[in-house]
């Protein structure tokens, strides 16, 4: 490719919300361009990246025996009833109506529509084990589309499902998608870990992500430095203490706490560690209200919160004029001793092996020193509520846990039965008795994967592409090529050698001076950059430099395509 014929459009200033490296860079080097929030356009630039993603995803979706379709995009409501994710699905999902006032919605997903069809063309096991996948656009209306294509409300997914007559099959076949996205994202030169995860909307009962290591990822993933747990901290389990609770010495208090209402200031002003005192979050219930504890020093998971069966599905606080009127205090001053029996009290698994605690007095102004579970404060129930914290023991019992930050690239899940019961998908098995397909479902973000490769490669200067996701491979950038014959010669002759040679490389034919030449070139990322310049045909060299090193190595014209071959 000649530059000059190609469509850079580099810019040296971003928008303020280009808030990481990679939203930054792919609007620095033109790659996307925003139409409206969350939605963008792949310039050739940036679709030349995205394509290369694409390729190796297919060729090893191929490889290990899964079949490409393509499915719609725009899904009929009715479908979307059958599983009752018409409503459940939330507010993530785009409704549209057409001209007849029929509902439609745009794909988030296509667990739907792949089981519909599944439930129409398998007919016998023997059509069985099938895996079917499609690399396709999908639409999320997500809350706070941010970071570009990273988390964006439009964007470019690959989606598998596959079918099975047994459980164990069906394990088989997600133990051959881990493998494969294993396989997938080491191709794609990308530091990444597999972590144990939730299910979330999907549904389903095993499920691991894939994440790529970036302190900028939205994910927090725990791992134990014993062993090989990991996984991501909205799932991670928290070790039950080994200690039981101590008995009460102290007696209960109400201390004057006139403004102090977080665990930090009522900790330093009562002069209390934070793990001495017990958190305490009025949440919605089933009915009424719920009252959730943790140690002063934990934090609430959400997700494990929000499976508690006192609560709707979904962690939501409470109003504060909810809380008065039930409590008569405001929610600083919340704690379980002496809340109304109307409230259940869930404590977490630490916070209820305290005694002697700091607590919310349930009355403004104030707390209790000296609180004692049972005798002063009632449990409903104890259970694990926490996120896990860097340094508490693995759950498997090996280590203790570190977190790291993660950018989530692919997920694979085992559904089970969930989709095939609710849309009556089954084939017959080898006696003839009808039997429900079991599934599985494996996502990767295609286009979330271009972003997340920036964020793990990039200095001051760019992007530093890892060399399969490259736009081009290598680049030629002729000095003075306008007032020399020979470089303009030379660099035209390397240009058609290496493209001879298969090697996908790109010209910088545009006569820019080198300063302005070598930044764009270095900001787009190219691995291998050639110069040449009167200097080095001069000495009989080429200047090299492979991007991310700070060195040029004059090399031959043999040296150079050995290099590059
Ligand atoms: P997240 O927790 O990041 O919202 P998810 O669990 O909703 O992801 P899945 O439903 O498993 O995601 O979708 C499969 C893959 O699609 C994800 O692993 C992720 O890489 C990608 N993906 C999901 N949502 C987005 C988005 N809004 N923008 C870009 N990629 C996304
Ligand atoms: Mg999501």
């Amino acid at each position: 490719m000649r530059l000059s014929r190609f469509h850079l459009s580099t810019v040296k200033e971003v928008p303020a919300d280009a808030e990481i490296a990679s939203h930054r860079l792919m609007l620095r080097t033109g790659m996307i361009r925003k139409l409206a929030a969350g939605i963008y356009t792949w310039s050739p630039l940036g679709l030349r990246v995205l394509s290369r993603v694409e390729h190796v995803v297919r060729e090893e979706m191929n490889r290990a025996g899964a079949l490409e379709l393509l499915m719609p995009s725009v899904q009929p409501r009715e479908l979307w009833e059958e599983t009752g994710r018409w409503e459940k699905f939330g507010g993530q999902l785009l409704k549209i109506r057409d001209r007849k006032e029929a509902d439609y919605c745009y794909g988030p997903t296509h667990e739907e529509v792949i089981t519909d069809y599944a439930r129409h063309e398998l007919r016998s096991y023997r059509q069985l084990p099938i895996n079917f996948y499609q690399i396709q656009t999908k639409f999320r209306d997500e809350i706070r589309p941010r970071f570009g294509v990273m988390r964006a409300r439009e964007f470019l997914m690959k989606d598998a499902y596959s079918f099975h007559l047994t459980a164990d099959c069906l394990a088989s076949e997600y133990r051959n998608m881990y493998d494969t996205y294993t396989r997938i994202f080491t191709r794609l030169g990308l530091r990444f870990r597999a972590v144990q995860a939730d299910t979330g909307a999907i549904g389903g009962n095993a499920s691991h992500e894939f994440q790529v290591l970036a302190d900028s990822g939205e994910d927090a993933i725990a791992f134990s430095t014993g062993s090989d747990y990991a996984a991501n901290v909205e799932m991670a389990q928290a070790r039950a203490p080994d200690t039981s609770r101590p008995a009460p010495r102290q007696s209960l208090e109400r201390v004057a706490t006139p403004t102090q209402k977080t665990i930090d200031e009522v900790s330093a002003f009562l002069a209390v560690a934070p793990q001495q005192c017990v958190k305490t979050l009025v949440v919605r219930g089933n009915d009424g209200l719920v009252a959730l504890c943790v140690r002063g020093d934990h934090e609430i998971n959400e997700t494990k919160a929000a499976k508690l069966a006192e609560l709707p599905g979904a962690l939501a606080l409470a109003d504060e004029a909810q809380i008065i009127a039930a409590t008569g205090t405001t929610p600083g001053f919340i704690g379980p001793a002496g809340l109304p029996d109307t409230i259940p009290v869930i404590v977490d698994r630490d916070a209820a092996v305290l005694a002697d605690f700091v607590c919310g007095g349930n009355a403004d102004g104030s707390h209790y020193r000296g609180a004692n579970w049972e005798r002063d404060a009632r449990i409903s129930r104890v259970a694990d509520i926490r996120n896990v914290v860097e340094g508490d023991p693995s759950p498997d019992g090996h280590g203790t846990l570190q977190i790291a930050r993660g950018i989530e690239v692919g997920h694979v899940f085992q559904l089970g039965d969930k989709y095939a019961a609710a849309l009556g998908a089954s084939v017959l098995d080898d006696a003839g008795k009808s039997q429900v397909l079991q599934m599985g479902c494996y996502g990767i973000g295609v286009s979330r994967i271009v972003a997340a490769a920036i964020e793990q490669n990039h200095d001051a200067a760019g992007i530093i592409w890892p060399e399969p996701m490259a736009p081009w491979r290598a680049v030629i950038c002729p000095i003075n090529a306008a007032q020399n014959a020979q470089v303009r010669e030379q660099a035209e002759q390397l240009y058609g050698e290496l493209q001879a040679r298969g090697i996908d490389v790109l010209l910088d034919d545009r006569g820019l001076r080198p300063g302005p030449m070598f930044a764009d070139i270095e900001l787009i990322g190219i691995p291998h950059r050639i110069v040449v310049s009167e200097r080095g045909l001069a000495a009989g060299t080429f200047e090299y430099r492979r991007r991310g090193d700070s060195e040029n190595l004059a090399l031959s014209r043999e040296a150079l395509l050995e290099r590059l071959a």
